[in-house]
């Protein structure tokens, strides 16, 4: 048996180094721990990035995919396909929203949120200068359209000239919107939760402050549900907890929960009058295989009551972070909502409290400069969250 060390050299000798990878190779999985290639075993609150909600190993779940790809992996969009159907149904009830539209990364679905907000404004006044407001922090994704509205000069820096028409405004300071909208301006993009920036909750009265300019211009709100979304803050969508419905919704990460798929979901309103035929379109997306992994997340989402899972549990794992941030003066607050926390570090360098979590059997992610993230399966039980907590003492 190759060691991880000789599978990580190999993987430097050909995959493209864009990743500072942390030394370990994961081998499997089972429920919230994951193994790695000599045997060692880790409590994941990572959930390879807000991903694997429903844990590793699910049966049901495994089947279902086994079961498709027997049948039939992909077809093609110029075709109807039945997974598509089912999926379809699943997502707009649980969002109450009109019309999805599947892609195959959280990226694209930003894309294509963006294209439908173009074409809404196009069709309404038939200019294409239109502009798009998107927030200083934010995180949407890596292709130029994601990266011009991803709030983050470090990232977009060597990629310019990015998308152009894109206005930055600060999180949760409606001023600062108010500041950035003209007559141009089709569509504000902001994240329900902020993830990568570092775990940041819209304000209510920040997120109905925007709903509202919105309404007032006919621009669109285009909330991006990728990380927050999926049951992981207590509802199936962050932002039905604030009453403020977006126009243009976009989802991935827990939506397959590990087959890459994503959406953009569109209201009423949006969906009849942007794209059409020949506006937008993929081969992969929507394929019956993919379809399968989303439709069978919303069964066992219903089955296993995960969204109410996640609302009963989420005062004990604040509470022991809480007490976590009350013991050491280096962590200065929590915040969050749900499974979806962060823990902020001042004076120490988080990449290495996370690291040691690692050598300790425990996943955490890191967001922002000074914050560590735990976005756990939402299966985990209080037990596991002893065990975090534990872990992550010793890490400190
Ligand atoms: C991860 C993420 C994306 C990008 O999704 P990919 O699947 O990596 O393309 C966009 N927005 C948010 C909020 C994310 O967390």
């Amino acid at each position: 048996m190759p060691t991880s060390k000789e599978y990580m050299e190999r993987t430097e000798k050909v995959v493209l180094h864009t990743y500072n990878r942390f030394p370990v190779v994961f081998e499997k999985g089972e429920g919230v721990y994951l193994q790695d290639a000599e045997g060692k075993r880790y409590l994941d609150f990572g959930a390879g990035i807000a991903v694997f909600a429903l844990g590793y190993g699910n049966q049901a779940y495994n089947d279902a995919l086994k079961g498709q790809i027997d049948k039939l992996i992909h077809t093609s969009n110029l075709y109807y396909n039945i997974p598509l159907a089912e999926a379809g149904e699943k997502l707009i009830k649980a969002s109450g929203m009109s019309k999805a539209f599947f892609t195959n990364s959280g990226t694209e679905a930003i894309e294509g949120a963006l294209k439908a907000a173009r074409k809404y404004a196009y069709n309404r006044d038939g200019r294409t200068d239109h502009e798009i407001i998107a927030m200083n922090h934010s995180f949407h994704g890596r292709s130029i359209g994601a990266l011009s509205v991803t709030g983050n000069p470090h990232y977009q820096e060597a990629f310019r000239p990015l998308m152009g028409g894109v206005k930055f405004a600060d999180y949760n300071d409606l001023d600062s919107v108010k500041a950035q909208i003209t007559e141009h301006t089709c569509a504000i993009i902001l994240e329900t939760v902020q993830g990568e920036g570092g775990i940041y909750p819209a304000d209510p009265a920040f997120l109905k402050g925007v709903k509202q300019l919105c309404e007032a211009q006919d621009i669109l709100l285009i909330l991006d549900e990728i990380q927050c979304g999926m049951g992981r803050t207590g509802s199936y969508f962050a932002w039905q907890q604030y009453g403020v419905e977006p126009d243009i919704m976009t989802c991935a990460k827990a939506l397959g929960c590990g087959v890459p798929v994503g959406a953009f979901v569109l209201n009423e309103k949006t969906a009849e009058a942007s794209l059409v035929p020949g506006d937008h379109g993929t081969t992969y997306g929507g394929n019956p295989l993919a379809c399968a992994a989303v439709s069978k997340v919303f069964d066992l989402y219903e089955q296993e009551k995960i969204v109410e899972h996640v609302r009963s549990l989420t005062p004990y794992l604040e509470e022991k972070l809480d007490a976590l941030v009350e013991k050491y003066d280096f962590l200065t607050k929590r915040r969050g909502m749900g499974f979806m926390q962060g823990l902020v570090v001042s004076g120490r360098p988080v990449g290495e409290i996370v690291k040691r979590a690692l050598d300790n059997g425990l996943v955490v992610l890191s967001a922002g400069s000074d914050v560590i993230r735990l976005v756990p399966p939402l299966v985990i039980t209080r037990e596991n969250i002893d065990e975090m907590a534990e872990k992550l003492e010793a890490s400190f």
